[in-house]
């Protein structure tokens, strides 16, 4: 029985990343209100919001300073822009602040409102610095299958998901796919990680040496892969992948929306990973998600050949009417202060072992082929046979009967592409909280093993 607002919703909302059709019977889960790492439904049910909203809601759901900062530079400047040399102070601040904690040197900041603008604006600046070098062939972006990197046109080229290609007429050209790094699903028998990781690279060579090294500009990749799974890269992995590129001169974008500002229990996933990136998006956490912001880490090479390619064009054609709000700038300012103050990263790296030991426990059960976490995201894959690794007729939708399932119970997890569940709750979970969660999850996974059997 649909409720006033749920039949409101069904007649005028289109939800992102919906099966549209089905969500006519079902309806919304409207949520109300939020206190920590609980969200309230209009019911006054509590769930525990097991995925920080969408990655992004790091410090939880009732922090009274970040409001209070919002409504501080609100009620100061609530707006102005940053085009033609316009400023304001938050957006100094802030960009003075991320280059401080940037995991390699950073030149320059360029605000936007989201990851996938921040992914476009990576796009488009390696394009117009291989312009400004005058390497105009050196354009393609090498991603990997089920990276996520966004939905605009050229963050959903990058994207490596069939649902954000199909019908789109994506990707667009200069974009390629290379192999996901996930061992269990794609390592072959007896393969160690390290091999696998080797043989990532030596296929990601081959791809390069095939389109020729002068027409390859960048590789782009989360350090943890998100959307695409919640899929831990294999040993060694980046080392492997990075040695390549510096050897055809291909730069490294990390996409840090989700793993940055401590999701992997360093500041940054390029910093647990290996990664030593060029250049480096990042949104989501950088305000705990409450107000909108993403930003591009520029280095210095790259800013110099904006500045040539400036001064031959005249104006640098690109920008957001929002990049760099004030509020969101203030807010973000404040969120750092947080993250350092309360000693947000070091406290993930000492969770980080109990939600890694509870993913690993998650295996021993009959539905669950993989379950890994690192840091506090982890992904776990449903499986048929867990011998063979036979996965479910898709049409029986499991894992989205797992996340049913453990909204019935009060927990708030998401079911992903290839029957993956993901895990990433706000950074403030406690240890408890983080038992409280599990508990609810194998009782999801209970229920659904009852129902298909
Ligand atoms: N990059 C990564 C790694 C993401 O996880 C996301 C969103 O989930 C994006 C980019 C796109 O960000 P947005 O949804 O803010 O456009």
């Amino acid at each position: 029985m649909l409720t006033n607002l749920a039949t409101r919703d069904v007649e005028t909302l289109i939800h992102p990343y919906t099966q549209l059709a089905a969500f006519r019977e079902t309806g919304p889960l409207v949520l109300e209100r939020g206190q920590g790492v609980w969200v309230y439904d209009t019911e006054g049910k509590p769930y525990l919001e097991g995925m920080a909203g969408l990655w992004c809601t790091s410090l939880g759901y009732s922090n009274a300073e970040l409001v209070e900062a919002a409504r501080e530079q609100m009620m100061r400047l609530p707006f102005t822009h940053l085009f033609s040399g316009r400023s304001h102070d938050p957006a100094i601040e802030l960009a003075e602040r991320l280059k401080e904690i940037a995991p390699v040197p950073v030149s320059k900041i360029f605000f936007t409102s989201s990851g996938s603008e921040a992914n476009d604006t990576q796009v488009k600046l390696v394009w117009y610095m291989n312009n400004a070098l005058g390497r105009p062939q050196k354009k393609k972006i090498i991603a990997r299958l089920r990276g996520y990197h966004g939905v605009t046109v050229a963050s959903a080229s990058l994207t490596g998901l069939p649902a954000n290609h199909a019908d789109f007429d994506l990707p667009i050209q200069n974009i390629l796919h290379t192999s996901c790094p996930h061992h269990y699903r794609f390592g072959e028998a007896g393969e160690s990680e390290t091999d696998y990781s080797a043989r990532l690279a030596a296929e990601l060579e081959e791809m390069i040496l095939r389109e020729g090294p002068d027409t390859v500009a960048a590789f782009i990749a989360e350090p943890v892969m998100g959307a695409g799974g919640a899929i831990i890269p294999p040993e060694n992995y980046f080392p492997a992948i990075q040695a390549v590129l510096d050897k055809y001169d291909v730069l490294l974008i990390a996409d840090e929306v989700i793993c940055g500002f401590g999701r992997l229990g360093t500041r940054f996933g390029s910093q647990r990973l290996g990664m030593r990136p060029d250049t480096i998006s990042v949104a989501k956490a950088i305000t705990s998600a409450y107000l909108p912001l993403g930003a591009v880490m520029i280095p210095e090479g790259m800013y110099q050949a904006m500045l040539e390619g400036s001064r031959k064009i005249g104006t640098f054609g690109h920008g957001f009417t929002y990049s760099g709000h004030p509020a969101s700038c203030a807010v973000a300012i404040k969120t750092l202060e947080i993250y350092e103050r309360d000693r947000i990263v070091e406290g993930v790296a000492a969770k980080a072992p109990r939600f890694e030991a509870r993913f690993a426990g998650l295996r021993d059960h009959p539905l669950v082929g993989e379950a890994r976490g690192l840091g506090l995201i982890g992904g776990l894959e449903i499986v048929a046979d867990k011998a063979t690794k036979r996965q479910f007729d898709p049409k029986l939708g499991i894992a989205a009967k797992v996340v049913s399932f453990a909204q019935a119970e009060g927990l708030i997890v998401r079911s992903l592409y290839g029957d993956r569940i993901a895990v990433c709750p706000p950074l403030i979970i406690t240890e408890a909280e983080i038992d409280e969660l599990f508990d609810r999850l194998t009782r999801a996974l209970d229920r659904a093993e009852a129902w298909v059997a």
